[in-house]
């Protein structure tokens, strides 16, 4: 089907407002994967007639056929699943909104099947980043940021005829729910408190890695590697309101933004209809309502996964696969309360210590930094970091 779209992470904060979009468009939707949410897969099949649909495990699978006994829909599992619904000859485009490193290897599926990938799937970029655009150059499989920030960019360089005519990418940060605290008042803060992001409502992985900064540290790299790009000329700044979602300075000093609502809905939107625009639900904006904005410095003092996320984009390599897999770990630690928020920090820091470098990496090395860097997190005892 021309236009069908598979989606990846389909239960998902990213996911669901794909399916908004496609309802809204009256775009067919022929895979859906997720990982063990059985009653919103079930609902969101019952809807959308997918060809596939795909849990995350065997028992979540069994859970999903019991709940659809009289459907045709082909019920799969696993890292199998992921990789046919990311290849399903019927999609023209994957929307790729797992959450982490999970999502690596349906991209790469999604690449080599040629087709379009709406990335949303941030960890995939950071922790192989070149091999993932070496595939897409090979196959020729167009990928359209959905991240925010990455598509403002992508907006911004449209009719761009050379990457010498850009001189830096500013990529916008909303400084998360943190901003303007100290390390001290931070010391203690729970996950409750980092759950509060105060314009953007995500999943909880990506909304600790906003309190943390990590995600603009992941969203640095995601950039250097989707705009092919060093790391100097890529500045972030902190602008509170999440108006303008992120900036182009040309050579000439000709400064291009893209602003509009934070509204996920436009950048998916985009990734599905382009280059087409179309109408949408979202909300227009009222440049009169939305008041000053303003543009900072960030602290990375206080927020220092930032600087641990630079260190990892100027070294490369493994580098990345081992500060996304070691972060997503210790965030999970965070949200189960066995660390504090500084230990996130701590963790990523001591698995880039630890974690042998791998300057060019095969998939297999990419796959085996990451597992090594999540060890490192798991060895981690309570009082270990104190
Ligand atoms: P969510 O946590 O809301 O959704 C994650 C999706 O992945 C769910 O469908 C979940 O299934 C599924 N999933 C989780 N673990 C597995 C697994 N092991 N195997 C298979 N499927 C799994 O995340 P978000 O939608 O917030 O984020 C998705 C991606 O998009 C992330 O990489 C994030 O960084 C990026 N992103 C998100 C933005 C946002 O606004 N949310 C903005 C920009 C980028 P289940 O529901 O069953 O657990
Ligand atoms: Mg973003």
């Amino acid at each position: 089907m021309k236009n069908a779209i598979s989606v990846l992470g389909s239960t998902g904060s990213i996911g669901r407002q794909t399916l908004d979009v496609a309802k809204h468009l009256s775009i067919p939707v022929v895979a859906l994967t997720a990982g063990s949410n059985v009653e919103r897969m079930a609902q969101q099949c019952r809807e959308f007639q997918p060809l596939l649909a795909v849990m995350g495990t065997e028992e979540a699978a069994k859970a999903l056929r019991l709940v659809l006994p009289n459907q045709k829909i082909q019920i799969m599992s696993g890292k199998d699943g992921l990789l046919a619904a990311a290849s399903i000859e019927e999609a023209a485009t994957v929307i790729t909104a797992v959450v982490g490193m999970v999502g690596l290897e349906p991209t790469l599926a999604a690449i080599r099947a040629g087709k379009r990938i709406g990335l949303a799937n941030k960890e995939t970029l950071v922790c192989a980043g070149q091999l993932v655009m070496e595939e897409a150059d090979r196959y020729g499989a167009e990928i359209i940021p959905v991240d925010s920030e990455h598509s403002a960019i992508f907006q911004c360089l449209m009719g761009c005829q050379s990457r010498s005519e850009v001189k830096k990418l500013i990529l916008t940060c909303s400084g998360g729910p943190f901003f303007g605290k100290s390390r001290e008042e931070l010391r203690n803060v729970t996950k409750d408190d980092a759950l509060k992001h105060p314009n953007w409502k995500m999943g909880a992985k990506i909304t600790i890695d906003c309190a943390t900064l990590m995600n603009k540290g992941l969203e640095f790299i995601e950039a250097m590697r989707l705009y092919r790009l060093p790391p100097e000329k890529i500045q972030i700044v902190i602008h509170r309101q999440s108006v303008v979602h992120s900036l182009v300075e040309f050579v000439d000093g000709a400064v291009m933004a893209q602003l509009g609502t934070p509204d996920m809905r436009l950048p998916i939107q985009l990734a599905l209809t382009y280059p087409n625009r179309l109408e949408s639900p979202v909300e227009a904006l009222d440049l009169l309502g939305c008041g000053a904005l303003t543009f900072q410095q960030p602290d990375e003092e206080t927020f220092p996964c930032l600087k641990l996320a630079r260190d990892a984009a100027r070294l490369g390599g493994t580098a990345g696969a081992v500060l996304s897999g070691a972060n997503e770990a210790a965030v999970s630690f965070y949200l189960q309360n066995i660390i504090g928020f500084y230990d996130i920090y701590e963790l990523v820091r001591l698995a880039m210590e630890q974690v042998p470098y791998v300057e060019k990496p095969t998939l297999e090395e990419i796959l085996e930094a990451d597992r090594l860097a999540r060890a490192v997190v798991a060895d981690y005892r309570r009082g270990d970091l104190t």
